[in-house]
């Protein structure tokens, strides 16, 4: 594989796993999504009043996403 080939493809798996959080984040706003998708733990939703970011996290913090508020 060319770099340029690798690149794209590096591009391509950012660019999907972005869109995948974004659906992901959605998800768990709307309820539909509960829990960690890899250890089965509650979600806790942060939803921050101060400066600090938003976050979705699990007791594991396996998955530990900031919310980008902007
Ligand atoms: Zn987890």
């Amino acid at each position: 594989m060319s770099e340029l080939a690798q690149l794209k493809s590096f591009n391509k798996i950012t660019s999907d796993s972005f869109h995948q959080q974004k659906n992901f984040i959605k998800k768990v706003l709307s309820g539909r999504i509960t829990q960690c998708p890899d250890c089965g733990q509650t979600l806790k939703i942060n939803m921050s009043n101060t400066k600090e970011q938003s976050t979705i996290r699990c007791a594991n913090q396996c998955t530990d996403i900031e919310l980008d508020c902007s």
